[in-house]
């Protein structure tokens, strides 16, 4: 199974137990975030410089 880092906090992360993965909508960098972060609506900073909520 693939392994990711939340981009917010660096932990590992398992898609499909709260955590997502999704590809950056501006340079499709993977993009991973745990559940915690999430719930605590973290903000997060891909490589290209796109803020998400
Ligand atoms: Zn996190
Ligand atoms: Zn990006």
């Amino acid at each position: 199974m693939e392994r990711l880092t939340c981009i917010s906090c660096g932990t590992y992360i398992q898609v499909g137990k709260g955590a997502v993965r999704f590809p950056c909508p501006e340079c499709d960098e993977i993009i991973g975030r745990c559940k915690r972060c999430r719930e605590l609506g973290k903000r997060y900073v891909s490589k290209c410089g796109f803020e998400g909520p």
